[in-house]
């Protein structure tokens, strides 16, 4: 795979395919600019080598054409000022416009295209919008982990119509972390899985039991689980339906030789909001009424234990709702935890997407793991095992 480090920008105008899909406010200023500062050295290289960028994202989930909210206008001025150089922008993103701009686009100009979803041939991977998108320029670089998952014309398609193919920084260190755990993780390897839901992590906690020592598991999908050994659950999160698949998880577990951990103690709460009434109870143990929304502070201390003597963590999904500070104690104890394991025991620590990684960065722990990824649903399907068009097309 050609990558950013290995190739020659000079006097070529690459279509850098990067996720821009970054939070605004009711004013459009940004509120999070994590993943623009993430392409900055692509971009960088790019523009050192003598080439200029032609930057494609997408932004938010237009339904029906262009939208003034989800306009990549926005980040015009943002850009410009994080780049030191007056970012161009073109209104349509395969338009008179782009095709003008992008023509007279000089080494060392950045042009900013508008969101590439205002087009609803991107997201159904059209042929011709590809080739469109390809005629702009004459290098590909694809930096846009977080939806390497998806086959859509920017991310995947257009590789078939460009001479050269090049992986950005982002998508290399996304690779590269994401196998240094499936594939050179040294021992104990400890995986904590959190989040809502037991179903859309099947598959991924199915391949960790061929891989690691320690499954530790938190979250709502708990109360799936518990479901499956007989306890009492309230009114928490739950599916009903995929009690039989826990069960045959926690079976999978034993016949591994896998330390299937579960939370011994639960924070319930009498309603679904940050000040309501709160009891610690044992797993298995929730009154009716009551819903679990967070670990208890003896699962806390067993999860850390486990945690501390770990040499290899893979952590995705948050232990409870982290989104009300009541019931994130948890979370953050088990970010604290995986710090201490990363900065005192020399672990290797990938903190997987989404929720987990803003608990991280939330709680000013970014720089202090491994690695936070950037890919939410694209870091869990590379760690399927399965192969992802916008890595595949790089490949071809
Ligand atoms: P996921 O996207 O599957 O990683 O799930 C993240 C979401 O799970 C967050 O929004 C949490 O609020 C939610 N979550 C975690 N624990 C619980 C719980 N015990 N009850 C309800 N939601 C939860």
């Amino acid at each position: 795979m050609l990558t950013v480090s290995n190739f020659n920008f000079a006097d070529k105008k690459a279509l850098v395919r990067v996720d821009f899909n970054v939070p605004l406010n009711e004013r459009f200023e940004i509120t999070d600019d994590t993943r623009i500062k993430a392409t900055i050295p692509t971009i960088k290289k790019i523009l050192s080598d003598g080439g200029s960028a032609i930057l494609m994202s997408h932004l938010g989930r237009p339904k029906d054409g262009p939208i003034e909210k989800y306009s990549l206008k926005h980040l015009v001025t943002p850009l410009s000022l994080v780049f030191g150089v007056k970012v161009k922008f073109a209104t349509d993103c395969i338009g008179e416009d782009a095709i003008a701009l992008a023509a007279e686009l000089q080494p060392g100009e950045i042009l900013l295209l508008e969101n590439l979803r205002f087009y609803k041939e991107e997201e159904k991977g059209d042929e011709a919008f590809a080739q469109k998108l390809a005629d702009l320029g004459n290098v590909w670089v694809n930096d846009a982990f977080g939806t390497a998952h998806r086959a859509h014309a920017s991310t995947a398609i257009m590789g078939k119509f460009v001479a050269d193919k090049v992986a950005g920084y982002v998508m290399q260190a996304e690779l590269e972390n994401a196998k240094k755990i499936l594939d050179y993780s040294e021992r104990p390897f400890t995986a904590i899985m959190g989040g809502s839901k037991i179903s859309d992590k099947i598959l991924i906690i199915e391949r960790l039991l061929d891989k690691v020592d320690n499954l530790i598991i938190g979250g709502g999908m708990t109360y799936t689980f518990s479901l499956a050994e007989g306890g009492k659950i309230g009114k928490s999160i739950s599916e009903p339906d995929k009690v039989a698949l826990a069960k045959e998880l926690i079976q999978k577990a034993k016949e591994k030789g896998v330390n299937l951990i579960m939370p011994v103690d639960n924070v319930c709460a009498d309603d679904f909001n940050n000040n309501a009434n709160r009891q610690i109870v044992s797993r298995g143990e929730i009154p009716d009424g009551w819903e679990g929304l967070d670990i208890g502070p003896e699962s806390v201390k067993l999860f850390q234990d486990v945690i501390a003597k770990s040499k290899t963590i893979l952590w995705n999904g948050p232990m409870g709702v982290f989104e009300f500070p009541n019931f994130a104690i948890g979370t953050n104890a088990i970010a604290d935890a995986v710090v201490k394991a990363t900065e005192e025991n020399g672990a290797f620590s990938l903190i997987g997407g989404g929720d987990s990684a803003s608990a991280v960065n939330n709680a000013g722990y970014g720089d202090r793991v491994s690695y936070v990824s950037t890919g939410g649903g694209a870091l869990l399907e590379y760690m399927e095992g399965k192969t992802l068009p916008g890595v595949a097309a790089l490949e071809a």
